[in-house]
């Protein structure tokens, strides 16, 4: 039996594993993303499937504390480090460094490298330019932890400006009437405020109450949304021909039939199945995703040029079989607790609505 010297290189289930409270570094002891409260946390995005509350230490963008401390009080950590941008974070004998992930504000893959290996976890991300945050960096690795929200074929995403033009047509032709875009109100409720602007549209937009803190905080940190409107302050019978943004769950309640006859509008990269949207009674489906659609992530598995890929949430079967094809190796990482609030969750839509 050989006896490894301190510094052999770690096997990568040393440097990085999954266990039921999330991804575990034990060389650090610390978790990403974990789902259940730990001394140390390193916090990818302020999503509540990745950011919770309740953590000893916490690790993250300037924006993701900011985003956490918003949604959950000062309080949400027992203290609180921010992970400045390309800074090299050493923890024992591990570096990590926070590395754009094109999600939302704030969000980050979190490289992990210590004794020759390099490990990316890339959180949520994708790799079309969203106005509203800083674009996906490509970071070369051994292995690439993906996320598969949207891993199957069917999930071609078109460009965002391109259904943005849709809802901008559909004013046009109806003037009297209110469109109403649920979107999850952190991330993809900006970027639509965002894309809106950027197509040319002036009139100011109006905002439900679950969307005004975080819409407050894109702004306080410089992202042009122009006149932003809160609707209670507003008559909403008032509102024919205006442009509101809600969380998805408000476009089917009561709140939502008081505009004069709404049209229904969704902006969410499910809206690629028309089943969905017809099920959710969304008359105009805008397929916007947070999160990189199939040949996105086929794209960003080949770009990072890592010699293996761990694949979780969503769709993980069908992105590993397609990389057993490409003659890359890949496994599914089985981890539980991420449902993506980006996409789906509507106790999150309930949580937001209170804040
Ligand atoms: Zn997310
Ligand atoms: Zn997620």
């Amino acid at each position: 039996m050989t006896l490894a010297s301190p510094s052999a290189r770690w096997r990568p289930s040393e440097l990085l594993l999954p266990t039921p409270a999330g991804l575990y570094c034990p060389p650090a002891d610390i978790h990403i993303d974990p789902v259940r409260p730990v001394a140390r946390a390193l916090i990818t995005h302020g999503h509540s499937d990745h950011a919770r509350a309740g953590h000893g230490a916490v690790l993250a963008t300037r924006e993701t504390l900011a985003i956490m401390a918003l949604r959950y009080g000062e309080g949400f950590a027992a203290t609180q480090q921010v992970a400045e941008p390309g800074e090299i974070i050493r923890i024992g004998e591990v570096a990590f460094r926070f590395a754009p992930a094109g999600h939302v504000l704030g969000s980050a893959q979190i490289v992990v490298e210590s004794r020759g290996l390099r490990i990316v976890a890339s959180g949520d991300y994708k790799r079309e330019r969203d106005p509203t945050c800083a674009c996906f960096e490509v970071v070369p690795c051994d292995i690439f932890i993906s996320e598969a929200t949207f891993g199957l074929p069917v999930f071609r995403h078109p460009p965002a400006d391109g259904e943005i033009a849709k809802l901008l047509e559909s004013v046009r032709l109806f003037p009297e009437r209110t469109h109403i875009v649920g979107a999850y109100s952190l991330g993809k409720a900006q970027r639509v405020m965002a894309l809106i602007r950027e197509a040319g549209y002036e009139r100011p937009i109006y905002i439900h109450g679950a969307v005004e803190k975080l819409t407050e905080f894109y702004q306080a940190e410089g992202i042009p949304l122009g006149e932003i409107r809160k609707v209670a302050d507003f008559d909403r019978k008032a509102l024919g021909g205006e442009i509101v943004i809600c969380p998805p769950s408000a476009t089917q309640d009561l709140w939502a039939r008081r505009f004069p006859d709404p049209v229904t509008a969704f902006a969410s990269g499910w809206m690629r199945i028309r089943a969905r949207a017809r099920q959710k009674g969304v008359e105009l489906p805008l397929v916007i995703s947070d999160h990189a659609g199939w040949d996105d992530l086929l794209a960003t598995i080949r770009d990072v040029q890592a010699g293996e890929s761990w694949v979780t949430h969503g769709e993980a079967e069908a992105l590993v079989h397609w990389c057993g094809t490409a003659g890359l190796r890949a496994k599914p990482l089985h981890l539980v607790g991420y449902g993506d609030e980006g996409e789906a969750d509507p106790k999150e839509e309930v949580a937001d609505a209170a804040i």
